[in-house]
């Protein structure tokens, strides 16, 4: 089939699924496939090609890729033709350093066009695409570059000479470091600018197999030490069906996905599956700041709103009354990821929005969306969703340790509706992780009995939505009862003075542990006792034996970048035990 003639297929068939007639029993991951272009002539599918190079040409060159705010909030334009123009030189400087397919090059800048162009150069130069928060010390810095084995760096003079110079030593297999900006670059590196001005505007994407290594993402890092997801180029093809179903994705839309490329999210949902569908990316430098969000989600006229469940309280923290003095009118889907969402916080959403905000469940190792309240089907508050078609999901019988129990290899799934188990994913998925760099041993046990084993725990409901109970790491034993800190957290979070919570189990000499819940409180509360037993009576009305037994007050919970509550953190502090990986720890917030 001619390109022209299956992107008029893949179209027509938008139309339709538009309407959401998409909800389709007949779909399938090879059907998906023909919705993308594949690079012509046959020679393979590259997220880099399908992202940037199919809307180059033709009416979509002069639609904007990027929309660019910097910290002062001044917008600036990046045109799909541009960015191929500017992908092309950067793939070029990397050829022209003997970088070629699977070197790995890594970004460690905040969120300018350069990170945008370096990662989408990298990916049609089929290299190995490794994004960092720039917020990253030396040490997390180095430990990633050293298992990652990454060639290239792009990252500006100023984080240069403060994190990579003081372990550049360390570094052997560190050839190249460009860096972002005005002025000398330090010594051992060379100018971006310069590179990429020095370097032809067009390139040919090469042949690109589908299992050709594309992106390196480490984990948040929340339960213990990042691990490093590794991803191919077919995860294009569920970065492509995720933000249809999903996300609402539209070529017109202006989307917004908050969430920083050195997650997962940033890059999944911040760059491919938006580009891949010829939306425009609003990229802002700044980090939260209820405001400006505000003001941007209004100025930018954003259709789509990608973000996490703490993002969302914090705009909660803010009140209603911020959100309704801005237009929002131009927003019709919002989305969340990262930690439960709670049904209070849904609530809001629809109240203040007028539309609920869907929650999404995916991971890193997942690399796209897999459980959604996707577009066109009823939001249940405190529900991850359904599988998403392609999906097969199920919740596995646990054993003492509250992982899946394996015998023999095998496992059982659990039918019946409201029992917990571990939820597990048939493999097969086309962005499905195909290992942990260089941990093979711990690829192999996330498998068991023909079934990908998340490590979260879920219960399931009669109309097939599936609700999250907690990561396995974080349940709590309590006099019998398994407890999932989800469920606590959401009780106290429909307290009016609640903010955000994060529940943990503390060892009890009777009890085996007992629920003890760190409190952040919105403005105008005060922790006082008064309010202390105000919640612990609201826990016993509502959580009977599960209720917390004690509660602290807390504005400063730990987050993970990604903005995940760090329970391990809450519990280590709380026992008086070593803290381990903080390396993704948010310093304040
Ligand atoms: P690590 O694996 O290093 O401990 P992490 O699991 O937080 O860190 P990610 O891959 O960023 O790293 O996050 C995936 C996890 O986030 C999921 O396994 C789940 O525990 C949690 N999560 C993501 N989305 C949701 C959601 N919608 N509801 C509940 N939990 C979610
Ligand atoms: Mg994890």
């Amino acid at each position: 089939m001619s390109e022209r003639i299956r992107k008029t297929t893949a179209d027509r068939e938008r139309a339709n699924l538009a309407d959401y007639a998409w909800v389709r029993h007949d779909f399938s991951w090879q059907h998906a496939r023909s919705w993308l272009s594949g690079l012509p002539g046959g020679r393979g599918l590259n997220i880099g090609y399908e992202a940037v190079d199919r809307h180059a040409v033709g009416e979509r060159a002069g639609a904007v890729a990027l929309r660019c705010l910097d910290r002062s909030g001044a917008v600036r334009d990046v045109t799909y033709a541009e960015l191929a123009r500017r992908t092309s030189r950067f793939a070029n400087a990397l050829r022209a350093r003997g970088i070629g397919r699977g070197d790995r090059v890594f970004t460690l800048l905040g969120r300018t066009p350069e990170l945008y162009v370096a990662a989408l150069g990298t990916l049609r130069a089929v290299s190995v695409c490794a994004p960092l928060f720039p917020a990253f010390g030396p040490e997390p810095v180095r430990e990633r570059l050293h298992r990652g084995g990454g060639k290239v760096l792009v990252t500006t003079p100023e984080l240069y000479r403060r994190r990579v110079a003081p372990i550049r030593a360390d570094l052997p297999e560190l050839r190249h470091v460009l860096v972002v900006g005005d002025g000398p670059a330090p010594e051992g590196t060379e100018s971006f600018t310069a590179a990429v001005d020095a370097a032809a505007d067009t390139f040919e994407v090469p042949p690109t197999d589908p299992d050709d290594m594309a992106l390196l993402h480490f984990t948040s890092g929340t339960t213990g030490h990042p691990k490093g997801a590794v991803h191919v180029h077919e995860a294009v093809v569920a970065h492509y069906a995720t933000g249809l179903y999903a996300l609402d994705l539209r070529p017109d839309d202006v989307f917004w996905c908050t969430a920083d490329p050195g997650w997962v999210t940033g890059t999944s949902y911040g760059i491919v599956a938006p580009l891949v569908h010829g939306a425009t990316v609003v990229v802002d430098a700044a980090e939260f700041d209820a405001p400006r969000w505000y003001d941007t989600l209004q100025r930018l006229r954003v259709t789509n709103w990608y973000t996490a469940p703490t993002a969302l309280r914090m705009l909660m923290r803010h009140g209603a009354e911020l959100a309704r003095r801005h237009d929002l009118s131009a927003l019709r889907f919002i989305a969340s990821v990262g930690e439960p969402l709670n049904p209070e916080t849904v609530m809001w959403t629809r109240e203040v929005f007028g539309r609920p905000a869907h929650d999404t469940w995916w991971q890193t190792e997942t690399g796209a969306i897999m459980i959604s309240n996707y577009a066109g089907m009823d939001v249940k508050p405190g529900s991850m969703g359904r599988p998403i078609p392609g999906v097969e999901a199920a919740l596995l019988e646990r054993g003492d340790d509250g992982r899946a129990r394996v015998v023999d290899g095998a496992v059982r799934v659990l039918d019946t509706p409201g029992a917990v188990g571990e939820l597990a994913l048939r493999p097969g998925w086309p962005s499905m992780f195909r290992g942990y760099l260089g941990d093979e041993e711990r690829y192999r046990a996330a498998f068991a009995g023909g079934w990908y084993l998340s490590g979260d725990l879920a219960r399931r409901d009669g109309e097939g939505y599936y609700w999250f109970v907690g990561r396995g790491d974080d349940i709590i034993k309590s006099a019998g009862h398994l407890i999932g800190p989800f469920e606590v957290e959401s009780v106290l979070m429909e307290h009016p003075a609640v903010a955000e919570v994060g529940v943990i189990g503390k060892p009890d000499a009777v009890a085996g542990e007992v629920v003890k819940a760190f409190v952040s409180l919105k403005p105008g509360y005060r922790p006082i006792d008064a309010l202390r037993l105000e919640l612990l009576a609201l826990g016993r009305r509502r959580l009977a034996a599960l209720a917390p037994k004690e509660i602290a007050f807390d504005q400063h919970l730990p987050h993970t970048r990604s903005g995940k509550v760090m329970r391990r953190l809450l519990k280590a502090r709380e026992l008086g035990l070593p803290e381990g990986d903080l390396s993704t720890l948010e310093v304040s917030r």
